[in-house]
């Protein structure tokens, strides 16, 4: 299965307070699938919590005892873009036969399909099918399903047929058994002041942290120096400034205005002028892509819309996207100086 990522597996998940619920159902799923009330198991969280691994897990450890099982991971996005495809070369039943013969299905990041109306309801015939025929759905959100703004109803109410559970930021023993395992993994010894120095000061996510621990490599084999609590402070430094560092709306705002040279007042107010609406729905769509502000608290800032605007703005960007070259340069020369900040 090229769509599952091997290193993803129980094993080398490491329990906590953060994932026991999460870890434990993922477990009873994999021993059963499509046979437990689990189903959907819905597995929710903040960015870099874990909610791929876990996900990819599952469906490894499936493929490992149930090998006649078929196990497909797919992104929300990948399976909108291949909706979008199907629907183009008009094989739409190609597309429906092969998502019905699947035993495992896996969708990661289904806030996603947020706004994507046509490819919800797609998803939603191919998840009756497959619950009807008793197989098992793993899903994945970055929120819980009574949160999830911009899907509908029935397809929301699906997902709350199973198990919601969720996976919180590890506390700090967590973080020091995770970078423990991956230093074991990648067989690096560290003292454990270094390791709880390290656990200690990145508390945002299992990614960051994992981050951490590359960039505490790199440096000691750029200055050929041994891992000690004194290089981990220095990369700490470094790493702070450049990976951690908020961004907020206004700094978006700012820049977006000064690439496209328009006036920044006018983004936040009711003028339709073309190149106008382009920079506040950019503006918007790299808040949503950049900032933990809610689709609500971004429509406010950007001159008090509600979240549908955002919701329609983020939508217009990505298809503009996908169809604009031109377009798609624009967006991803700002995502760069915005990454350089
Ligand atoms: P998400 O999909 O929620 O954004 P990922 O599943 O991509 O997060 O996890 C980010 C990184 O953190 C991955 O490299 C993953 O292996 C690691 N990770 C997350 N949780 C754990 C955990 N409990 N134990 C070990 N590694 C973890
Ligand atoms: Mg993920």
């Amino acid at each position: 299965d090229p769509q599952l990522n091997r290193q993803y597996t129980f094993e080398n998940f490491v329990e906590g307070d953060c994932n026991r619920l999460a870890r434990s159902a993922g477990y009873a799923v994999a021993a059963k699938p499509g046979g437990t009330s689990f189903n959907p198991l819905m597995i929710y969280g903040g960015v870099g919590l874990g909610k791929t691994h876990l996900a990819q897990a599952i469906g490894n450890e499936i493929k490992r005892t149930l090998p006649d099982k078929l196990v497909l991971y797919v992104s929300c996005e990948k399976f909108t873009q291949q909706f979008v495809d199907a629907l183009k070369h008009n094989n739409i039943n190609d597309f429906v036969n092969f998502y019905q013969a699947i035993d495992v299905l896996i969708m990661d990041d289904v806030h996603n399909f947020a706004g994507k109306e046509k490819t919800q309801d797609f998803f939603f015939h191919i998840f009756n099918h497959l619950h009807q025929s008793g197989k098992q759905l793993i899903i994945t959100s970055d929120k819980a399903p009574k949160d999830l703004a911009g899907l509908e109803e029935r397809l929301l109410s699906r997902f709350k047929w199973g198990l919601s559970a969720d996976l919180q930021v590890p506390d700090l023993e967590t973080r020091m058994a995770i970078l423990k395992n991956k230093t074991y993994q990648d067989g690096i010894e560290l003292g454990d002041d270094v390791i709880e120095y390290v656990a200690h000061n990145i508390d945002n996510n299992v990614r960051e942290l994992e981050g951490a621990m590359v960039s505490l490599l790199a440096q000691s084999t750029l200055n050929r120096k041994e891992i000690d609590l004194n290089l981990a402070k220095q990369m700490l430094k470094n790493f702070v400034k450049n990976s951690s560092k908020e961004i907020s709306m206004e700094y978006i705002q700012n820049l977006v205005c000064e690439y496209f040279e328009v006036p920044i007042d006018m983004v936040k107010s009711q003028t339709r002028k073309r190149e106008i609406v382009q920079a506040r729905q950019i503006s918007m769509y790299l808040a949503k892509a950049h900032t933990k502000s809610s689709l609500k608290s971004i429509g406010h800032f950007f001159g008090g819309r509600d979240h549908s605007t955002v919701i329609y703005a983020c939508q217009t960007v990505e298809d503009l996207i996908d169809t604009d070259k031109k377009f798609k340069g624009y967006v991803a020369d700002i995502q760069k100086k915005l990454k350089m900040s």
